[in-house]
């Protein structure tokens, strides 16, 4: 068994139990006990990856080559960690992307949003925003010659989510900082890392003359976080391959599973009046209090007995109260109170059967407490209507993806499924592209200090240009 070389030592285990060393494969043989995935308490094994094999020469200078990208690597991921990419703004990431492609001697393609095509179709998450001047960017790089591997895409979402509170960083979340082996910041993890790994691949097989056998497509897409919508639009535009793999940073893990997810808001009215008189006025903040605890029994029931894979988990389906939009005066008796939303589902739950369980809990909840509400409580969609996606761990892109990793990394990967949702469902369920997720190592995302360590970049993209010498080989 044979792992890179260039890797950087191991740093000392820090924090609570889930060290860096165990993300390095080489490691694994050693006393400390490896996490499983990163994202802690997110995923869970599903089944036995295949034995590690023997690496060959060139794939020695495959991951040297890439490995000697290190420093572009880690650049490229600050300067778009740098980038405010929240909902509305990925723009300013989207021009960092194409300037490395551009700079890797490929040729960004915008793929822009079209609300009218997307609402169009089945599988588009609702929204009631702006779209019009988002785009998603896409690189091909096309066979030199030889056709007659496999193709691939090779996927990263660029938006990141709100930092806020920002109060409670120690520095500014759109600071790229870099300490100890991790590089802080807003999008560290979540996914911009993934994004330089699946760069910093395509960047070391060029530098060796390298040329894929088969098209390789690289996405750079908007609104992961909130519809999948980007990814869709790729799929739309006509974008499909062999398999694709999202760089998400699920760490020493391929991710086979996942959950699907619902948004929705809870819209109540109450009767607005003065603070001081009693008697008619209703609060549609205290109205809606025991709404959630209706939808809290919902997500108990869909916790009671989960099928497998997540039967390994004791509590799978996350309810989320996200934001609660209500008041704008202390004197006054607030007249309307939304609550934003998120829900899980299993894989092969129909979204219909989930709005359904959710619409009947807050209209019993509601009949059951007369005169706690001007009229009936509202739900109303926008945003992910994602249903769940899986890959058999038998399948060849999952079977060949973690012979490739153990190849490199002289251990298998777990293969996991996750109480997340990725765009894996879009490209896979939607645009029929068997799809997995594969990232760096990386902790905190949508939180506060959120990172990524550096090494694990640096072997994501290794272990994803071997995996383009496999399945699409190389000329
Ligand atoms: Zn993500």
């Amino acid at each position: 068994m044979v792992r890179s070389t260039a890797l950087d030592p191991v740093p000392p285990q820090i924090g609570h139990g889930i060290g860096p060393a165990a993300y390095a494969g080489g490691q694994l043989a050693s006393a400390v006990a490896p996490p499983e995935h990163a994202y802690a308490g997110l995923s869970v094994p599903v089944a036995e990856p295949p034995p590690a094999g023997e690496m060959a020469a060139q794939d020695h200078e495959i991951a040297d080559a890439i490995a000697q990208g290190r420093d572009w690597m880690t650049e490229l991921l600050a300067r778009l960690v740098e980038k405010d990419t929240t909902l509305g703004r990925e723009e300013t990431g989207q021009a960092v992307v194409r300037e490395a492609l551009s700079e890797l001697g490929l040729e960004p393609v915008d793929v822009p949003m079209d609300a009218v095509a997307l609402r169009a179709h089945p599988a588009a998450s609702p929204f009631d925003w702006e779209v019009a001047d988002k785009r998603n960017v896409v690189a091909t790089w096309s066979p030199a010659s030889g056709f007659g591997g496999l193709s691939l895409i090779l996927n990263g979402h660029i938006d990141v989510v709100s930092p806020e509170p920002r109060s409670h960083w120690v520095r500014d979340p759109f600071t790229a900082h870099v300490e100890g082996g991790w590089l802080y910041g807003r999008g560290a993890a979540d996914m911009k890392c993934g994004l330089a790994a699946i760069l910093g691949a395509v960047k070391g097989l060029r530098a060796l003359g390298l040329s894929p056998r088969a098209p390789v497509s690289i996405q750079s897409v908007v609104e992961e976080e909130c519809t999948g919508n980007g990814a869709l639009q790729t799929v739309l535009a006509g974008y499909a391959a062999d398999a694709a793999i999202i760089a998400e940073p699920f760490g020493a893990a391929i991710t086979t599973s996942q959950v699907g997810v619902l948004w929705f808001d809870v819209v109540v009215q109450g009767l607005p009046g003065h603070a001081a008189e009693s008697g008619s006025m209703v609060s549609a903040i205290e109205s809606s209090l025991p709404l959630i605890q209706a939808l809290r029994a919902v997500e108990a029931e869909l916790n009671a007995s989960p099928p497998p894979p997540y039967d390994q988990y004791e509590h799978p389906i996350s309810l989320n109260v996200g934001q609660i939009h209500a008041g704008d005066w202390n004197s006054t008796v607030p007249g309307e109170c939304v609550t934003g939303y998120r829900i899980a589902m299993y894989p092969g739950t129909p979204v219909a059967d989930i709005r359904a369980r959710v619409e009947r809990a807050v209209a019993d909840a509601a009949a059951a407490q007369p005169g706690a509400f001007a009229t009936p409580p509202e739900v109303r969609y926008r945003g992910f209507a994602a249903e769940g996606y899986q890959v058999p761990p038998d399948h060849l892109l999952v079977q060949s993806l973690s012979s490739t990793y153990a190849r490199h990394l002289g251990a298998s990967p777990a293969l996991v499924a996750t109480t997340g949702t990725t765009d894996a469902r879009v490209l896979g369920a939607a645009g029929g592209i068997p799809t997995v997720c594969f990232g760096p190592y990386a902790e905190g995302a949508h939180g506060v200090g959120e990172r990524v360590y550096l090494p694990s970049v640096i072997q994501t993209a290794q272990v994803m240009g071997l995996f383009i010498k496999d399945w699409c080989g190389v000329t």
